[in-house]
């Protein structure tokens, strides 16, 4: 991945209040209509035409661009790398970071940089914008201005929010939590299961006891991802040809099946059949549920009680973003033996004990 690094002049004081990289990968956030009226991405080196506002932050900005920024739906564990890689490059110079990237994939992105980056100290903030920031009514403006301020608050020399988060319409939410619900109003993604790491009004208000304290190791990150995984979503009706080609793919290291409820699926002995021979071939089998609220608790019902005795891992209360990413992150890392032990445990407070 090629990128440039831009400096932005702030005109600023000789004393900056904290030093903060914005990381430019795409999205709406930057587009421009051109001549015909097509949304393109913009130089963001113009950034200052658009947002004024930046120079009164007292802050040093470093903007980091993706020579190619692209929309999110073309992210793939290589743009995570190379966001990985730029934090890490800069890390011990920096207070704080700001990615900017489409709200599509955001969820996904913010929870691979959550496991990615170990013992953080420091605040990477991921925020975007549902319209453009050249467009008046853009919620790009506020959403910067603010991620900005949360990437750069301190309380007295450690990080006020040392935590991969996505900050967007008034709302910070933990990396791993986050899913985009919305793709027309300002609100677009929830915090599921976990509360708001801070709401934003006329301040910051700081839910200080839902944040994690700065980690006192230094940062280490992990960077092997296997993509050999894939997401089986259970319907009413689905057949036993449909389940059996995913789960006999002989590639495939791991599988998350979206179960229903707390958890449930159909009890019938083809479908737990299929799944136990695919676990006693070395699939590794995780059980997410389609209900955003609560969690998949295994033997609850008749109809998770099969899959907990064949081996399948209950995946408690995570998001299906953080889920995948966590499973692609630890078969890269750790094998499949290595991401069956780990699957189930919280890394990065992506799951409820
Ligand atoms: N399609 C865009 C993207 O995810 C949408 C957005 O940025 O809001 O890149």
């Amino acid at each position: 991945m090629k990128y440039t690094t831009l400096t932005i002049d702030t005109a600023l004081p000789a004393r900056p209040r904290a030093k903060v990289m914005i990381i430019y990968t795409g999205g709406t956030f930057g587009m421009v209509r051109d001549a015909s009226g097509v949304l393109k991405p913009f130089d963001f080196s113009a950034i200052l035409e658009h947002l004024p506002t930046l120079r009164n932050l007292m802050l040093q900005l470093t903007v980091i661009s993706f020579d190619n920024p692209i929309d999110s739906s073309d992210i793939e564990p290589g743009h995570w790398l190379a966001i990985a890689d730029i934090i890490e490059k800069h890390y011990e110079g920096q207070d704080g970071f700001v990615v900017l990237h489409g709200t599509d994939t955001m969820a996904y992105t913010s929870s691979a940089l959550a496991f990615m980056l170990r013992n953080l100290s420091k605040p990477v903030v991921f925020t975007g914008a549902q319209l453009p920031i050249s467009e008046s009514r853009s919620d790009a403006r506020e959403n910067l201005i603010t991620a900005l301020e949360i990437a750069s608050a301190s309380k007295g020399s450690q990080a006020r929010v040392p935590e991969v988060c996505v900050y967007f319409d008034y709302a910070l939410i933990r990396g791993c939590r986050a899913k985009k619900v919305e793709s027309m109003h300002f609100d677009a993604f929830q915090s599921e299961n976990y509360p708001h790491l801070a709401k934003a009004g006329v301040s910051i208000d700081y839910n200080e006891a839902a944040i994690f304290p700065p980690s006192p190791a230094g940062l280490a990150v992990w960077k092997k991802f296997d993509r050999r995984v894939a997401v089986l979503k259970l319907f009413p009706g689905i057949t036993e040809e449909t389940v059996a080609a995913v789960v006999r793919n002989p590639n495939l290291k791991g599988l998350i099946i979206e179960t229903y409820g707390s958890g449930n699926a159909p009890t019938a002995g083809w479908f737990l059949s299929l799944l136990k021979e695919a676990i006693a071939g070395g699939l590794l089998v995780l059980n997410i549920s389609q209900c955003p609220g609560g969690m998949v608790v295994q033997g609850k019902y008749e109809t998770s009680r099969g899959l907990q005795q064949i081996g399948v891992i209950g995946g408690a209360d995570m998001t299906i973003e953080a889920a995948v990413t966590k499973l692609m992150l630890l078969l890269g890392e750790f094998g499949v033996e290595g991401a069956r032990q780990r699957i189930g445990q919280s890394l990065a407070g992506e799951l409820s004990a």
